[in-house]
């Protein structure tokens, strides 16, 4: 505990270059117990100190993840929680209506973006993706 994995390094690197958050400081620690991570109920969160751009980003163990509509996706969490740090100025600790609907738009985000790298229009994903409903997508992701 206390590092990142191997994978989780180089796709953290590899989203912080495509998102232009190369001068953050992020440690990202993954395979997480749920009791050890800073919320409760989500795959990803994400602690930041947006005056000096630093992060700590927490992706659960995916064997603890559960039997839920959406399967696990490590690089969409994590984009999820680095789109968090690129929105960070206009606030987004899910309290507000306006909060909520910054983080449903960044969910939104994150998988269109991850979708953008797997896929192509001419071939695009197997399975069309419901969106979520508000309620469960705040139980999905911090
Ligand atoms: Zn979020």
């Amino acid at each position: 505990m206390g590092k990142a994995s191997k994978e989780g390094t180089a796709l953290l690197r590899e989203w912080q270059k495509r998102l232009g958050l190369e001068h953050w400081r992020i440690k990202l620690v993954d395979n997480l117990r749920p009791d050890d991570m800073c919320m409760e109920n989500v795959a990803g969160c994400t602690e930041w100190s947006e005056s000096v751009e630093t992060a700590r980003i927490e992706i659960m163990d995916p064997a603890y993840y559960g039997d839920r509509i959406t399967p696990f996706d490590y690089e969409k969490t994590l984009v999820h929680e680095l789109l968090h740090l690129k929105l960070t100025l206009i606030g987004d600790q899910v309290e507000t209506l306006q909060e909520r609907y910054v983080h449903q738009l960044i969910d939104e985000l994150a998988r269109a973006l991850v979708d953008a790298k797997r896929y192509t229009v001419e071939t695009p994903p197997k399975t069309t993706r419901q969106p979520p409903q508000v309620a469960e997508s705040g139980f999905l992701d911090g």
